[in-house]
C-alpha cells in the first residue's frame, strides 16, 4: 500500500490496453472508456504511455510506479553475483526481513588482519558465554549497539588467497585493513578488486595508528587515488582509523559497519528456501565431516538435508560459533554442522532439499557434469565463449586482468586497452598492476569470469597450474599492438587460431656436470609432466628466463632416451647454453596452434 493508501502497482514504460486491463484486474471497455474521458482514443491493442496509464490507473484506486528499468532487472540476474545473491533476488520482496551483515575482513599481509579479527572477538564475545572457549570455526558474531555483527574469519595467510577471494564473495559488507605505516600495497589493491568484482561495499580500517611512523593522510590521499575517497573529503568510503593491537577505535569500526548496512540494505526471507556458503570445511576424529556454514537465507534446521557441491547428508549435529549445540540458524548466522558425506569445497553454495533421495540424484548429476568438465579441460572464460555470451545478449563487457612487468607501463596499457571498447561492449579492467601473474590474479580471474593480459609479465608456477586447473585464460604479450589487435579481434569475433606455447613439462637442476662435446650437462629431477627430446625449453632462475632453445642431449644413466618423465632423474644438455646452477627448472613445451583464448 502506497501512503496514500493506494495500492501501488508497477507499469513499464508502455504497454498495451489489454495488458492494463489484466495488470488493473479492470475490464478494457472501462479502461477505453476513461482514455475517452481524458481524451484519448484508444483500441483494446493499442500501447499507451506510462503517464498515461498512470492517469487511468489512479482513477480506479491504483498508484503508479515505474517498474526497474531493464539494464536493473538485468543486472539483479546478473551472472556476474555470487549464486546466493542471484538466488536472494528471487525471493519475493515482501518476505524478506533485515538480517546481521556478513563481514569479510581482506588487506595486505601483515596489515593485521588476524590481530583485528581476534581484537573484535574478545571485545564484544561475553566472556562466560559457553565457557569462553575460544573456538575458531572461521565465523563468529558479536553485538554492537544489541545489533548482531557476523565476520567470516578465515586464515589470513597468504596459502588462504583462495578463501579470501571466496570471503569477499560470501560477504556484506569487506572490511579493508590498511596499515597506516605501510599504506596501500598489492594486496590492499587486489582486496580491492576482488570487493568490486563481487559489488560488496568496501569500510577502510586504517590500522596500526599507534604506530610512530603512521601517516594515515598520505594513506588517504593513496585511497582516494584508486577510487576509495574518504568521506571526511566528501568521497563514500568510510575510513576508521584504529589501532587492532592496542584495542582503539573498534567501536567506530562497528559503527561504521553498521552505518554502511543500514545504508545497503542487508535482508533475507527467514522462510523462504533454505541456502548459504561454506565457510570452511574439515575431516574431525570420532565426528566425520564437520562443516562451517554460514546461512544467507531460509532457516537451517537439524535433520535438515543438505547439498554443497558433491558433498550431501542429513545434519546430524548443529553448533553455533561458541560451540553450544542449537537447533535453529537464521539468515546471517554461522554454524558448524555434522553429517556431509564428504569435505564440501570453502566458498560453495549449500542448500537444504527435500530428501536424501533428491540429495544423491543432485550429487550424481553434478559428478557426471565435474566429468565432462574435466574432459574437455579448459573450463574457464576464453574471449571466443565471451563473444558468444555478448552475441547472445548475456553480457556486455569483457573482464580483464593486467599485469605489466613495470609500473610505468600500467597506465599507458590499460588506456590502450580501454580505448577498444565499443557501443556494444565495455571493457572492465578489474585489476591492474605491475608484477608477475600470481595465483592471487588467477582466483580474481577465475571468481570473476576474467581473462588475464600480461604485458611482458609471465605468470609464475603455481600461478600457471592453477589456471590450468581453473580454465584460465592467460594471454601475454610483449608488442602493445599484438595485444591491442587481439583484443579489438576478439570483440568482433574475429579472432584466427593461433600458434600458442604449452607447457609439458618441468625439471629441477639438481646438480651441474661435465659432459664431454656438449660442455656441461644438468643433472634434474623431472617434477611435472614430461621432458622430450624434440621439443623446446627454456631455463628459469627464479623469476629470470636465462635460455629458450632447443635439447642437445636427453640422458636416463648412461642412454639415450626420447622423453623422461615426471619422478625421473635425467641428464640435459641444451644446445647453446651450459651455464646452469642447481635450483633452476628447466621447463619444456611445445607449440600448438590453439583456437582463440
Ligand atoms: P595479517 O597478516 O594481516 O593477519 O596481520 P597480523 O594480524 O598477523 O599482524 C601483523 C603484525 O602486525 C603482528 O606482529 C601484529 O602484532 C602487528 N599489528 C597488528 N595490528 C597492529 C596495530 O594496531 N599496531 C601495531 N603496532 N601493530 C599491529
Amino acid at each position: 500500500m502506497s501512503k496514500s493508501g493506494e495500492k501501488v502497482i508497477h507499469l513499464p514504460a508502455t504497454i498495451s490496453v489489454r495488458d492494463l486491463s489484466e495488470h488493473l484486474q479492470i475490464s478494457p471497455i472501462d479502461i477505453i472508456k476513461t482514455l475517452m474521458t481524458n481524451g484519448v482514443m484508444a483500441s483494446i491493442n493499442q500501447e499507451i504511455d506510462f503517464d498515461t496509464a498512470a492517469i487511468v490507473a489512479a482513477e480506479f484506486g491504483f498508484e503508479a510506479a515505474p517498474e526497474a528499468p531493464p539494464e536493473i532487472a538485468e543486472a539483479e540476474k546478473s551472472a556476474d553475483l555470487p549464486l546466493w545473491r542471484r538466488l536472494l533476488a528471487r525471493e519475493p520482496k515482501e518476505a524478506l526481513k533485515p538480517r546481521p551483515p556478513v563481514i569479510g575482513i581482506l588487506g595486505h599481509v601483515d596489515h593485521g588482519k588476524t590481530t583485528l579479527l581476534d581484537a573484535i572477538r574478545h571485545a564484544n564475545v561475553a566472556a562466560g558465554e559457553a565457557g569462553g572457549i575460544t573456538q575458531h570455526i572461521g565465523a563468529y558474531q558479536v553485538r554492537h549497539n544489541d545489533r548482531l555483527i557476523t565476520f567470516i574469519d578465515t586464515p589470513g595467510h597468504a596459502a588462504f588467497t583462495a578463501m579470501r577471494a571466496r570471503g569477499a564473495q560470501g560477504a556484506d559488507i569487506v572490511v579493508l585493513v590498511v596499515a597506516a605505516d605501510d599504506g596501500v600495497m598489492p594486496q590492499t589493491r587486489e582486496a580491492i578488486a576482488h570487493a568490486r568484482a563481487a559489488q560488496v561495499p568496501i569500510v577502510v580500517a586504517l590500522n596500526k595508528i599507534d604506530r610512530p611512523n603512521a601517516n594515515p593522510e598520505r594513506v588517504k590521499q593513496q585511497l582516494a587515488e584508486i577510487g576509495l575517497v574518504p568521506d571526511e573529503w566528501d568521497g563514500d568510503t568510510l575510513v576508521v582509523p584504529i589501532s587492532a593491537k592496542e584495542g582503539t577505535g573498534l567501536d567506530d569500526l562497528l559503527e561504521a559497519i553498521l552505518l554502511v548496512a543500514d545504508n545497503t540494505g542487508i535482508l533475507a526471507n527467514p522462510n523462504g528456501k533454505t541456502f548459504g556458503t561454506v565457510i570452511e570445511a574439515r575431516q574431525e576424529r570420532g565426528r566425520g565431516v564437520v562443516a562451517t556454514l554460514l546461512v544467507q537465507n531460509g532457516t537451517l534446521k537439524t535433520g535438515d538435508v543438505v547439498v554443497a557441491g558433491t558433498a550431501q547428508g542429513r545434519i546430524k549435529g548443529m553448533f553455533d560459533y561458541n560451540n553450544k549445540p542449537i537447533k535453529k540458524a537464521t539468515p546471517s548466522t554461522p554454524v558448524s554442522v555434522m553429517g556431509l558425506d564428504e569435505i564440501p569445497v570453502a566458498g560453495e553454495l549449500f542448500e537444504v532439499v527435500a530428501s536424501t533421495r533428491e540429495a544423491r540424484a543432485i550429487v550424481e548429476e553434478r559428478k557426471q557434469r565435474a566429468a565432462e568438465a574435466e574432459a574437455s579441460r579448459r573450463r574457464g572464460m576464453t574471449l571466443e565463449q565471451l563473444f558468444a555470451k555478448v552475441e547472445a545478449g548475456e553480457t556486455q563487457e569483457l573482464r580483464l586482468i593486467v599485469k605489466t612487468d613495470v609500473q610505468g607501463s600500467v597506465e599507458p596499457v590499460t588506456t590502450a586497452i580501454k580505448e577498444l571498447e565499443t557501443e556494444n561492449v565495455g571493457i572492465n579492467i578489474l585489476h591492474a598492476d605491475a608484477g608477475n601473474i600470481t595465483e592471487n590474479d588467477v582466483m580474481l580471474a577465475s571468481t570473476s569470469d576474467a581473462i588475464i593480459i600480461g604485458f611482458n609479465t609471465q605468470p609464475d608456477a603455481a600461478a600457471r597450474k592453477l589456471a590450468e586447473s581453473e580454465g584460465v585464460s592467460i594471454r601475454t604479450y610483449d608488442i602493445i599492438y599484438r595485444l591491442t589487435e587481439d583484443i579489438e579481434k576478439a570483440l568482433k569475433g574475429l579472432l584466427e587460431p593461433e600458434e600458442q606455447e604449452v607447457v609439458i613439462g618441468r625439471a629441477n637442476v639438481l646438480a651441474v656436470f661435465q659432459a664431454s662435446k656438449v660442455g656441461k650437462a644438468a643433472g634434474c629431477r623431472v617434477v611435472e609432466g614430461e621432458i622430450r627430446r624434440n621439443a623446446r625449453v627454456r631455463v628459469r632462475r627464479g623469476d629470470k628466463v636465462l635460455f629458450e632453445g632447443e635439447i642437445a642431449s636427453l640422458k636416463r644413466h648412461q642412454d639415450d632416451v626420447r622423453e623422461v618423465r615426471s619422478g625421473f632423474e635425467c641428464g640435459i644438455g641444451l644446445k647453446g647454453f651450459s651455464d646452469f646452477a642447481e635450483g633452476d627448472v628447466i621447463e619444456c613445451f611445445i607449440i600448438e596452434t590453439v583456437k582463440p583464448l
